[in-house]
């Protein structure tokens, strides 16, 4: 499904400043507002930083984009909408893992543990590394 058409299945309309954005975002994959920012403003300038905070706000909450907290501090915004878990390098990369064993393992032992009442609605994994000691 292209861009445009993934706005409207969520119920967006399509502008060319929600375009420009989620592209941005598309091309840095896990993006920190910052970056997002710095790359808006080069292509259009005229975009404020409050619009921009707008439209992430809103691809959130259409589930366009996922908010990561990064262990730095920052929130980083994620294209990536299916389940999967992250990694993060030594050098604050974050880097996608996809292990459907390993979250359905967490998934049966959350269930197991409160009960089969509940469901377990988001499974994410965050993956902190660093280098050894040598
Ligand atoms: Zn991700």
């Amino acid at each position: 499904m292209n861009t445009s058409n993934k706005m409207r299945s969520k119920g967006l309309k399509v502008t060319p400043q929600r375009m420009l954005i989620y592209d941005i975002v598309g091309e840095l994959c896990h993006a920190s507002i910052e970056e997002i920012i710095t790359k808006t403003q080069q292509a259009n300038s005229e975009i404020t930083i409050s619009t921009i905070y707008r439209i992430l706000n809103s691809f959130c909450d259409h589930e366009l984009l996922a908010k990561i907290n990064h262990p730095n501090g920052k929130i980083y915004y994620d294209i990536n909408m299916h389940e999967h878990h992250h990694i993060i390098t030594p050098e604050q990369l974050i880097i996608d893992m996809d292990d459907p064993e390993l979250t359905q393992l967490i998934q049966q032992r959350v269930l197991d543990k409160i009960g089969i009442n509940n469901q377990v609605d988001k499974i994410s994994i965050q993956i902190t590394t660093s280098l050894r000691q040598k």
